[in-house]
């Protein structure tokens, strides 16, 4: 039996109850220079206040999962003393949990059945046009995706780094996807339900997020949640303005210098390098670190890394 999501309607809870936050990595590869920003950049915001800092691992996309990734990722986030703390949160456990919201939404109307294809919707220009709102289910080819029936889409937002950020009407009111069409669970379903049902009240990712916060603000809405709180941190990039990844052979970390790395991390942030930093464990950088976080220097840019 899926538990109930913890909601609360007054839409407050982020300025009263105390910070939580999470990094909430994909395992479609291990943590390379990118994902250590933005683990580092919530860590040190979550304690900076106080906070929780969780760790959620979203492997809600099997094809794209690599074997082993997971495990990695966790040893590796403990070797820089990045500790989680609460239990790790795996979405693939989650899947009953999943299927009783989207059944919710779904007995209120708020999605309905879409067989159109990537072809289609691109000949259309690129963004879905509610094609499918009016067919029944019947009217439907096999297989087919399931799409919010999105009514006040969220189209702008304070980012507490970036500042107002707008997008387009028709890419916030777009009818986005909740279950795809081979059957697995959208991103912007899990992470809402998942943060909803974690109690995040802050979240500290890379700036690649932006525009689809606000879609997630727009479930969020939907299902009466706190609002949420986002600040989105610079990317690493490579020369060619790619987004570091496994994909563009980001290199993997040389653990055996993990004091360095987490120095080229917080100069990357834009965070003071003391002399002294040199001289420190691991252990005490980190609690400097979060002593010293400030969020006004953080640069707003992505920025390449050099290698
Ligand atoms: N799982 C996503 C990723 O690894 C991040 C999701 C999020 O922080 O909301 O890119």
């Amino acid at each position: 039996m899926a538990k109930s999501i913890n909601t609360n309607s007054n839409n407050t809870y982020s300025k009263i109850k105390p910070y939580r936050g999470r990094f909430a990595p994909s395992p479609s590869g291990e943590l390379h220079f990118g994902s250590l920003v933005a683990a580092l950049g919530s860590y040190l915001d979550a304690h900076a206040h106080k906070g929780k800092w969780l760790v959620r691992i979203e492997d809600i996309d099997p094809p794209r999962e690599v074997i082993g990734a997971s495990k990695s990722i966790l040893s590796t986030l403990e070797s820089f003393g990045l500790c989680w703390d609460d239990e790790i949160v795996y979405q693939s456990n989650r899947h009953d949990f999943y299927q009783h919201h989207l059944n919710e939404l779904i007995e209120n109307g708020d999605c309905y059945g879409c067989d159109c294809t990537r072809k289609m919707i691109m000949a259309g220009g690129g963004l879905y046009q509610s094609t499918c709102s009016d067919k029944s289910i019947e009217q439907l080819s096999s297989p087919y995706s399931l799409r919010f029936k999105n009514i006040n889409g969220v189209s702008e937002f304070t980012d507490r780094l970036l500042g107002n950020i707008n997008v387009d009407d028709t890419f916030a009111n777009e009818d986005f996807i909740l279950k795809r069409k081979d059957g697995l669970y959208a991103y912007q379903l899990v992470v809402v339900l998942d943060d909803i049902d974690q109690q995040i009240n802050h979240v500290v990712r890379g700036s690649d997020l932006l525009e689809v916060t606000t879609r997630q603000m727009t479930l969020l809405n939907r299902l009466s949640a706190p609002t949420i709180d986002y600040l989105h941190l610079p990317l690493a990039v490579t020369s060619s303005g790619l987004k570091l990844s496994k994909q563009n052979h980001a290199k993997a970390l040389d653990l055996t210098q993990r004091k360095l790395l987490i120095l080229q991390a917080l100069d990357f942030l834009g965070q003071v390098i003391r002399s002294d930093y040199l001289d420190m464990s691991l252990e005490q950088l980190l609690k400097h670190a979060v002593v010293h976080w400030n969020i006004n220097t953080i640069p707003q840019q992505s920025q390449i890394l050099k290698s």
